[in-house]
């Protein structure tokens, strides 16, 4: 594959930064890797794993020269990030994200960016539980998708730069405009995760079961919800906030939705819980054609955990 930048800067290398960083170099897709993290611990363990080629707690010294900037930290962060590197910014550089959230990044970093670089907002639709730079992994982005949300005027050559990268990664590019895929993820990502550490918290806090039983007899459905729940509190706790409006919607149709459910077990009507959970299967039956989950054992959480 072919240097598509000369210097990279990736500002956060937790689970998605690190994944990139590996997937930059082992593709030869930038002549310079630049790590940038707050934290001297982070960019400690960053440089033990050869994440880059320079590290820096500072990101306005990472985003120097650099024609592509990657920005990977917890979308509430977004703001910050952007004020940090705004004068030190390469004209003509490619700045995007990976943020969860959409419309709020784009409000919270669109402001602070020059009108000589190009500002492009996307998403991939990969990741696991983990966090940090030790969570990530080679080929992460490989058959996932990943969703860009241009604002008005993006320009054309731009945005077919960032589509060959992220090609270059394995994934497949769609785009939208932000508040769509706010909505279309409350319902596909930020419910779930809502759901699970509900359901997760709900079992800790009930005192007719104990925890060791919860523990013990997981493997019945508790265990997949579980792995959602173990995912990072900084980061949901930041896409809760920052993708409210969507997720609250969602929640108010799931209610109903629950409410339907409910009433048709206390009444015993059989047909209705069947009809449902019937049309359900067909859905994993779809994602599984569709490619975005393989039919194992374990709904193949082992085979795709590659760490
Ligand atoms: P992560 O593993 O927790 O890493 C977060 C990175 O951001 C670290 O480098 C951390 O630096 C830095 N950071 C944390 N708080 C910060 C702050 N207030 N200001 C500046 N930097 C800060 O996170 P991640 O899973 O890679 O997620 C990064 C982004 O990707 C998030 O916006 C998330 O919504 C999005 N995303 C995540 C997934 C997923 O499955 N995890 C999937 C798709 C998209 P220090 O360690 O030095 O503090």
């Amino acid at each position: 594959m072919s240097v598509q930048f000369d210097r990279i800067a990736l500002i956060g290398i937790g689970l998605i930064g690190s994944s990139l960083a590996y997937d930059i170099r082992r593709l030869g897709l930038a002549r310079e890797i630049v790590v940038a993290t707050r934290s001297p611990d982070t960019l400690k363990r960053a440089e033990e794993l050869g994440l880059g080629d320079r590290y820096t707690t500072s990101s306005q010294d990472a985003v120097k020269d650099a024609d592509l900037v990657i920005v990977s930290v917890p979308v509430g962060a977004s703001e910050s990030v952007a004020k940090e590197i705004s004068a030190s910014l390469k004209p003509g550089a490619i700045v995007t994200d990976v943020g969860s959230t959409k419309a709020s990044v784009i409000a919270q970093m669109l402001p602070h960016m020059p009108d000589n670089v190009h500002f492009i907002p996307g998403h991939p639709l990969a990741g696991t539980e983990k966090s940090g730079p030790d969570a990530g992994f080679p080929g992460l982005f490989e058959g996932r998708w990943c969703i860009f949300t241009p604002v008005a005027g993006t320009d054309e050559v731009a945005l077919k730069r960032l589509r060959s990268f992220w090609e270059a990664l394995g994934s497949k590019v769609d785009e939208m405009d932000a508040e769509h895929h706010d909505k279309v993820l409350a319902i596909v990502s930020h419910l779930p995760h809502i759901i699970a550490y509900n359901i997760v918290g709900t079992a800790d806090d009930l005192e007719t079961v104990t925890e060791s039983e919860v523990i013990k007899y997981s493997a019945s459905g508790f265990r997949d919800f579980t792995r959602l729940a173990a995912s990072d509190p900084t980061m949901w706790r930041d896409v809760c906030l920052h993708n409210r409006d969507a997720i609250l919607e969602m929640l108010a149709r799931f209610s109903e939705d629950l409410a339907y459910l409910q009433r048709a077990i206390r009444w015993g009507e059989g047909d209705k819980i069947f009809e449902l959970f019937t049309r359900t299967r067909a859905i994993r039956r779809s994602i599984v054609q569709a490619g975005q989950d393989v039919d194992a054992p374990d709904f193949g959480r082992h085979a795709l955990d590659k760490k």
